[in-house]
């Protein structure tokens, strides 16, 4: 192992020995499938990791139950306090756990310590929360009578995590969960175990000083069979599913097929729309940015550029200028903006990408190579690609995939009517951008004849949320909410209590039913 992996790996208690347990039930173990984490800059396989077998994953689940259990007699605001200690613990480790992040997912290395800054922040946001997860008291129409809207602790939930989000998806998940009274289980990417070690690692000391279970945060790490086997288990009452959609369809069947319960969220297809007065200087950089960025593997990156007809030319010309600024390379050094793609497999799904642009006529602007020259040959490498594809049809593939690589497509168009269409006109709806300094065209944006996205920006890019508003998309994006906003309210049974109090039994609505 390099020096940089192991500094990094031991500053985060994780061996650096031959093979790491990777599933964890209050105790460290693993003896299924090994699982390679591989550095997508290097190649350098950074751990081999055990994963759980069917059997491990059954005793997970049960200790879950039984941390369930404990967790939910516990009051929510001390369960807070409970928080408050984890968020000092992530928040101590933030640089070590950031720099992991990047070594073993291949995002720079603000990102990754930005990734565990929002865990951070939504354990701020979920210590607060657990003094405001109110119910309701509703008014009878019965004399004597009260109805209360009553939240109590859902179960075990299972989270199963994309590899682009390694350590972000699972705190907004268990924040949540946490403070709602749940276990929670986590499956992770299987290109991703280390990321999460680390971070059960970090959660598990804070639940051992004070004597919780530590199933209360279990892990189980795995591929497709462990995710299958937590999509399927009755034992887990709601399933919180990251990932792409051809995934995501057979997890929500299998999940409803049990009457389980399921947020998804899914892929993107995030366009950003500008129109003629938009202030350009804005505009550019957060293009760039939105899809330059995370080498463009984020749920939310930009994919689609719809330019005015009037300053189309000005816009590609000063976005081409960004691109050719790009500093490529270790994500960990500092002031490199693009990083490898996650996997040697992602290579491949750019270049397959690139190439039916070209064979459909597509003008390729920049980009469109893989990055072979020097060190970068050994990682997975690719240039950002700005492309105007012949057919400006959202229904053609180019369009209406999400292909997760940094490629731009980008074509005119004349009025923001227009413009809407094409944004909508394709089966994902998660984040959508549109630039203007006119009042009129923001209303129709966000308006009922406007975006159809989950996150509706002006002014704004596509990527880059907070985590006070609710995030999630719609339409093939799945239409989960996590995070802020009312996304709390999944994570909880809700029952309708109705109360008498008088000295006689009325029926609702008038019925009449005596003897
Ligand atoms: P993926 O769908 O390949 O894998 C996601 C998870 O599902 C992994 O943990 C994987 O092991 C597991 N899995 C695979 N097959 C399974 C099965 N049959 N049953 C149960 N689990 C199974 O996704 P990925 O390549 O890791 O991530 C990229 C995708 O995630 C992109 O489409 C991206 O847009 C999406 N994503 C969405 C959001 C969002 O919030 N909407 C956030 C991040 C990533």
């Amino acid at each position: 192992l390099s020096s940089r992996a192991s500094g990094i790996l031991s500053s985060l208690d994780i061996p650096t020995s031959a093979e790491i347990p990777g599933v964890y039930d209050g105790q460290w173990k693993g003896t299924g499938d090994i699982m390679e984490s591989v550095c997508p800059t290097t190649g350098e396989v950074l751990a081999r990791v055990q994963s759980a077998t069917p059997t491990e994953l059954h005793v997970a689940l049960e200790k879950s139950k039984e941390a369930y259990h404990y967790l939910r007699t516990i009051p929510a605001p001390r369960r807070g306090e409970l928080l408050r200690q984890i968020r000092e613990a992530l928040a101590a480790k933030r640089d070590a756990l950031g720099a992991l992040v990047s070594l073993e997912m291949g995002k720079i290395k603000t990102e990754g310590i930005g990734e565990v800054q929002e865990f951070v922040d939504i354990c701020d946001y979920a210590v607060g929360l657990s003094r405001m997860m109110n119910g309701r008291v509703v008014a009878s129409e019965r004399p004597g009578h009260t109805i209360l809207e009553v939240p109590n602790p859902l179960g075990v939930v299972g989270v199963l995590t994309a590899f682009n989000f390694p350590v972000a998806v699972y705190g907004w998940n268990f924040s949540l969960s946490f403070a709602a009274g749940n276990a929670t289980l986590w499956k992770p990417s299987p290109s991703t175990p280390l990321c999460s070690i680390a971070v059960t690692k970090i959660v598990a000391s804070v639940l051992e000083r004070n004597g919780l279970p530590g199933a209360v945060s279990a892990l189980v790490t795995g591929g497709k069979d462990v995710g299958e086997a937590v999509v399927e288990s009755r034992d887990v009452n709601l399933v919180s599913f990251t990932g792409s959609e051809a995934v995501g369809r057979v997890v929500g069947k299998a999940v409803q097929s049990r009457f389980g319960k399921s947020i998804l969220e899914l892929g993107g297809n995030n366009a950003a729309i500008v129109m003629p007065d938009a202030d350009l200087s804005l505009a550019v950089p957060a293009v760039f940015f939105g899809a330059v960025g995370t080498a463009g593997q984020r749920c939310t990156s930009t994919r689609r550029l719809y330019l005015h007809r009037d300053i189309a030319p000005k816009f590609l010309d000063a976005l081409q200028k960004l691109y050719a600024t790009v500093r490529v390379g270790d994500p960990l050094t500092n002031g490199t903006l693009l990083g490898p793609l996650h996997t040697r497999a992602a290579v491949g799904i750019y270049s397959d990408a690139v190439q039916r642009l070209r064979e459909t006529g597509a003008e390729i602007l920049t980009g469109g190579l893989r990055y072979e020259e020097g060190t970068l040959r050994q990682g997975n490498f690719v240039q950002p690609t700005i492309a105007v594809p012949k057919s400006t049809d959202p229904k053609d593939t180019i369009w209406s995939t999400e292909t997760f690589a940094p490629i731009l497509n980008t074509a005119v168009f004349d009025d923001l009517a227009q413009a809407i269409e094409f944004n909508n006109d394709v089966p994902q709806g998660l984040s959508s951008s549109l630039w203007t300094r006119d009042l009129r065209n923001v209303g129709k944006w966000i308006g009922p004849e406007g975006s159809d996205t989950g996150i509706v920006n002006v002014n704004v890019g596509t990527s880059g949320a907070e985590i006070g508003a609710a995030f999630g998309g719609n339409k093939s994006t799945g239409w989960g909410r996590e995070s802020g906003g009312d996304a709390w309210k999944q994570y909880v049974r809700w029952s309708a209590c109705t109360i008498n109090f008088s000295d006689a039994a009325p029926l609702a609505q008038g019925v009449e039913f005596s003897a």
